[in-house]
Order: C-alpha cells, then sequence, then structure tokens
C-alpha cells in the first residue's frame, strides 16, 4: 500500500478545516504553520508561537487526530516547533545596555482607586473582571493579549489598572506599563523628533507587562500602527503580557488585518452596561468611599434614572456630597431633585429593534452586521445569528415571517428552530447565558 506523504495530508487536512472555519480565522491560525516529517521524531508542526499550538490543540484536536498518526489513547502523535519566522518584527531584537535605567524615562502613573477591590461586580462585567484578574494572577501565561472592549465609562481603565496595581503588587519582579493610546503615541512623535526611538524601543520591548488604554485611537494613525503592531509582535513572541482596551471589539476598529488578527489572538472580552442591582452596588460603593450615607430606597432611584454607564453615576454622586457637605443636608428624595434633576432620564424603555439587536449581536460576538444577515454557515457566525434570531422573537412582538426576513431572507420555520435551539443551548452553557443576558441589557439599556 503506498502511503501520502505528510506534506499531502497536511495539504488536505487544511482542505478540510478551509471548510470549518472563516477565511480569517485560517489565515491567521492555519496558514502559518509548517508540517514535516523528521525520522526520529516522527510528524513536525512549525509554529509561529504558543497560541497557535494551543489554539490547534483546543479546536482541532479531534480533527488532528484523524488525520495524523494517533497513539494509543486516540490522540494524535505531533511535535510542535515554536519557530519565529525571519523578518518578523521580533528578529528585531535590540540589546539592552546594562547602565541604561529605562524604568526612570517612563514611571508608571496608576489612580490609586481603580483597584479590583473597588470593582463592583454584576453580570454585566463578570466575565472580564475574571479574565482580568485571571491575567493579573498569571502575567503571560493565560489569555494573551486580553482585548477588553465596551462603551464610555463602563469600567475598562478602571480594570486596566486594577491589573497593573495587582501585578505591582503580587509579581514585584515584573516590569509593567500602563499607557493610553495617546500617550504611545505622543510618546513615539517625540522620540523622533529627538531621534532618540531607539530608545523607547528597547523601553516598551524590555517590559513584563504591557497595558494599553483606548487603542481606538490608532485607527487612521498609519506609521504608529507599525510600530505600535511591531512592539505588541515582539512582546507576545517573548510570552509577555498584553493588556488593551477599546470602545470596539477588534474586527469592528479601522486597523490593519494584521493588527486586527493579532488583537483577535488571545481573549477578547465585551463589559455591558451594569443592570439596576448593580448600579446600586456601585452607587453605594462610591458614596461609601466620599463618607455619603444614601438611603437604599434613594440609591434604587437615582440608579433607575441614571443608567448609561457608571461615570455618570459617579458624578451624581459627586454632585450629591458636595451639595450636601455644604449645606449639611442629609440625602433625601426633595435634595436628590434639586441637584440631580437634569441628570435624571425618565424615559427608560427603550424601542428594541432588529437593527439594534443585529448591532448588539454583532459586538458581542465580535461579528459584522453583514455576517449576520448574510448566508455564511461557518460556526463564528451561525452562532451569533441564531441568537439574534432568537432575541428577535424573544424581544419583538411581530409575525416570524416578518422577522426571519431580516436574516438574508430565511424562512419562519428556521427563525423558529434558531429560538428553539438557542433556548435548549442556554440551559446548559453558561457563557453563552451570560452572553445574552448582556446583550439584552445592553439592548435595554
Ligand atoms: P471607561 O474607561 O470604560 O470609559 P472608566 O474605567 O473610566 O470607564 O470608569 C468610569 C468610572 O466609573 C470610574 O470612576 C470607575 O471607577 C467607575 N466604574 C466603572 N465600573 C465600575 C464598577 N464595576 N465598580 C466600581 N466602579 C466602576
Ligand atoms: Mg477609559
Amino acid at each position: 500500500m503506498l502511503t501520502q506523504s505528510i506534506e499531502e495530508t497536511w495539504s488536505q487536512f487544511l482542505d478540510f478545516v478551509r471548510k470549518q472555519c472563516s477565511n480569517a480565522e485560517f489565515q491567521n491560525w492555519f496558514a502559518p504553520i509548517k508540517a514535516f516529517e523528521s525520522k526520529d521524531q516522527g510528524v513536525i508542526l512549525e509554529v509561529p508561537n504558543i497560541f497557535v499550538r494551543e489554539y490547534l490543540m483546543d479546536n482541532y484536536r479531534r480533527e488532528l487526530a484523524s488525520f495524523l498518526p494517533v497513539d494509543d489513547r486516540g490522540e494524535p502523535i505531533v511535535t510542535f516547533q515554536v519557530v519565529q519566522t525571519i523578518n518578523k518584527p521580533l528578529q528585531d531584537v535590540i540589546e539592552i545596555k546594562s547602565d541604561e535605567d529605562l524604568t526612570v524615562h517612563f514611571p508608571l502613573k496608576l489612580n490609586q482607586n481603580y483597584t479590583f477591590s473597588n470593582f463592583i461586580e454584576g453580570p454585566s462585567n463578570q466575565f472580564v473582571k475574571s479574565a482580568a484578574l485571571g491575567v493579573a494572577n498569571r502575567p503571560g501565561k493565560s489569555y494573551n493579549p486580553l482585548f477588553i472592549h465596551g462603551g464610555v465609562g463602563l469600567g475598562k481603565t478602571h480594570l486596566l489598572h486594577a491589573i497593573g496595581h495587582y501585578i505591582q503588587e503580587k509579581h514585584k519582579k515584573l516590569k509593567v506599563q500602563c499607557i493610553t493610546t495617546e500617550a504611545f503615541i505622543n510618546d513615539l512623535v517625540d522620540h523622533l523628533r529627538n531621534k532618540s526611538v531607539d530608545k523607547m524601543k528597547r523601553f516598551y520591548r524590555s517590559l513584563d507587562v504591557l497595558i494599553v488604554d483606548d487603542i481606538q485611537f490608532l485607527q487612521s494613525r498609519l506609521n504608529f500602527e507599525d510600530e505600535f503592531c511591531n512592539t505588541f509582535e515582539s512582546l507576545i513572541n517573548q510570552n509577555k503580557q498584553i493588556i488593551i482596551s477599546s470602545d470596539k471589539p477588534p474586527s469592528q476598529l479601522k486597523l490593519s488585518e494584521r493588527l486586527i488578527a493579532r488583537m483577535e489572538w488571545g481573549l477578547v472580552a465585551g463589559i455591558g452596561v451594569p443592570d439596576l442591582e448593580t448600579r446600586v452596588a456601585i452607587l453605594q460603593h462610591k458614596a461609601e468611599l466620599k463618607g455619603l450615607r444614601i438611603p437604599n430606597q434613594i440609591a434604587f432611584f437615582i440608579a433607575d434614572h441614571i443608567y448609561h454607564n457608571v461615570r455618570q453615576l459617579e458624578g451624581a454622586i459627586n454632585r450629591l456630597s458636595a451639595y450636601c457637605k455644604l449645606m449639611g443636608l442629609e440625602v433625601t428624595q426633595d435634595v436628590v431633585e434639586k441637584t440631580l434633576n437634569e441628570m435624571l432620564q425618565f424615559n427608560p424603555s427603550k424601542k428594541v429593534t432588529i437593527e439594534s439587536i443585529l448591532k448588539s449581536v454583532a459586538s458581542m460576538f465580535n461579528v459584522r452586521v453583514s455576517d449576520l444577515k448574510g448566508t455564511s454557515r461557518t460556526k463564528d457566525v451561525a452562532l451569533p445569528r441564531q441568537v439574534a434570531m432568537y432575541l428577535a422573537k424573544e424581544l419583538i412582538n411581530d409575525s416570524l415571517m416578518k422577522l426571519a426576513s431580516h436574516f438574508g431572507g430565511k424562512t419562519h420555520s428556521t427563525l423558529l428552530h434558531s429560538w428553539n435551539k438557542i433556548k435548549t443551548q442556554i440551559e446548559k452553557d453558561e457563557q453563552l447565558k451570560r452572553q445574552i443576558h448582556m446583550t439584552k441589557q445592553n439592548l435595554e439599556a
């Protein structure tokens, strides 16, 4: 019997997975892999970094086992070799001179109040918070990069600083830097002007943990994007931890495909608008920090009428506290209405539309609205599409036929099928349940 060469087997495997995943996923994870065979080690897969190996083993172990030789437990027999490709910025290793104290020029500045213990947990941020804690506990060893996205005032910067504090405390030897994207760009501009870019590169590439806030400001800053991407790759390839925040998920940022793909390498986690109970808890926590006592009923009233984001709630507390201290008053309903009048919103329940559902689901699941309306059946689009159909039926009072027509001309039975499927799945899939809960809250906020 003729046996196939590993090259042939691998190319069949690639043909097979190409049909299972999106093109971006394929280019990102599979295209860079080289397969060959050695006499004593058997099948070797050459991968550009450990994430590719982990991704492959986490998601395609079964498929690998059906193409490659397996051991007696059915596990694929394969050796991974991490090889850093030439002409990647990684090779751009810059020698660090020992007499240069790089930290002096870039002190780490963190807001003292932005700690994990001051961060109130609720369904809208639980997942992100545990991911942040996970990364802070084991920098470079769990999710890398960790990408946190969400609207303004929902606690992104707070979490980034909390990670910074925690690592400083718990891993004293690690070198951490936390910067805004604006500061990174300004820094680069300064160093370009002073012809000292090398020094800057040395600094960033000597870090163990790099925290970058508001990456959306890198959009349409082409030259800076390249430099950022190089720094990013250089750190990631050395297993250094990167944490990024943004107002949108990576796929919705106008950045190069290369950078978007890199940012999607690790864990992308969304932070949503907190529900009423969480808003009350945050309010009470902030009030306590200011030494202000708010009766629970009044805290509920405020949280019920200020619901867009946490920053607004904080503004309300500041104003209330200043007024009460100045006038020597207790917090009463009267005082609240007088001081917060123009901040309180009295028209809550927003009308949910198909378009808003599509947008919310796209953002939560990191896909495009056009994907949800389209016909692709790859896994990463099919599930969010079913979720959108489920939410459409749950939240909009319209005929199934009409609702289905928004999803690339699907029939009402497809919509019903999706609804049933998701309904059953959330009974046993905690993460999906949480994602749907958050999407709903974002819609209704
Ligand atoms: P973002 O960076 O997402 O725009 P911030 O992190 O600046 O938002 O948060 C705005 C304010 O709200 C900060 O003062 C922060 O401490 C507070 N905040 C947000 N979420 C929480 C939370 N879950 N618990 C406590 N405070 C929060
Ligand atoms: Mg911020």
